[in-house]
């Protein structure tokens, strides 16, 4: 398994992160959110070793991670990591980017793993195109990939589907989580994107502040988010009587004490987000139907 212990970092004088420690299994999905700025990066960048810490350990089974103070060469044969900017070779084809570092002695094995990935990516129409003339999205494929080929036995994904769009992003996203599960790949996801966790997390942790805010199951810190902050990671939320409670919890009916009147509509596809107000203060709710600027309602919340 993958074990920090007691992590705390610095790339001048303040810390970044202070005292974190947690445990991924193998195999294991582990999402690290937090706000923009929050050591996301800062932490995938030291499981990888590329900066020496200034206090605790970081251990892949036995073997302990360590900086550019102890190694001539950053990184592990084990892991692999997937930057925000990734950084492929343009003037070769998206194979033999895919390819480059599989073995020559093994031509047919390396088609085979390459084509396999291909398709993970969806990239197949484009194996034989020259990665400088693809958009953002695409060389973002290539690269998760071409990190993939070697089949590490942990990868490091830093908002791996950032630059890729809606209309791929959702198959992009079971295709390759899918095949790091089937793999018994560990993986660990640095996001901001609700939908890169749910349904793909075992386990997620919080950063704020420098620390570990909460970790836990997805479903746990959904069910139960203990501020503001992990609610808003997951969905439009109210605080009322110092209880959060999401805008699909508030229901209209009949008559209640919590009366709103409609400030504005919004449509969301499936349901309208309504913005009230509710005692001169903001409150968001969901409904079936559009309901009009002024009208009054009752609202209750359920569980
Ligand atoms: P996130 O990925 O969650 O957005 P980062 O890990 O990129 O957060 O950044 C955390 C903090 O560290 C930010 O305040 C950022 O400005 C700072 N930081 C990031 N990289 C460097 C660096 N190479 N040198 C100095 N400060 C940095
Ligand atoms: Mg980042």
């Amino acid at each position: 398994m993958l074990n920090v212990q007691n992590l705390t970092f610095s790339y001048q004088k303040s810390p970044i992160l202070k005292d974190i420690s947690f445990k991924v299994d193998i195999g294991e999905n582990l999402a690290v959110i937090g706000e923009s700025g929050s050591g996301k990066s800062t932490l995938l960048n030291l499981i990888y070793g590329e900066f020496d810490l200034n206090q605790g350990q970081i251990f892949w089974k036995d073997t302990e991670i360590l900086g550019p103070k102890y190694n001539l060469v950053i990184g592990y044969d084990f892991m692999k990591y997937v930057h925000q900017e990734f950084d492929l070779m343009p003037y070769i084809s998206v194979s033999e980017n895919i390819s480059k570092y599989l073995s020559r002695f093994y031509p047919e094995e390396s088609e085979k793993r390459t084509n396999e990935l291909l398709k993970v990516v969806e990239l197949e129409a484009f194996a034989n195109v020259k990665v400088k003339t693809l958009s953002g999205g695409q060389k973002q494929r290539v690269a998760l990939a071409r990190a993939l080929a070697k089949q590490p036995e942990i990868i490091l994904l830093d908002e791996p589907f950032s630059h890729i769009d809606n209309f791929k992003k959702q198959s992009l996203r079971r295709n390759v989580f899918k095949y790091l599960k089937d793999k018994n790949i560990t993986c660990i996801v640095a996001t901001h994107d609700k939908e890169d966790v749910l349904g793909f997390a075992d386990t997620m942790i919080v950063l704020e502040n420098q620390q570990i805010l909460e970790q836990g199951k997805p479903e746990a810190l959904y069910n139960n988010p203990k501020t503001p902050l992990i609610a808003s990671f997951f969905s439009e939320f109210n605080v009322i009587d110092d209880q959060i409670v999401y805008a699909n919890q508030l229901k209209v009916i009949d008559k209640s004490n919590l009366k709103a009147t409609v400030i504005t509509c919004y449509f969301k596809g499936y349901h309208y987000l309504i913005e009230a107000d509710l005692k001169e203060e903001k409150v968001f709710f969901e409904h079936d139907t559009s309901i009009e600027k002024g009208q009054e309602v009752f609202l209750s919340i359920s569980e």
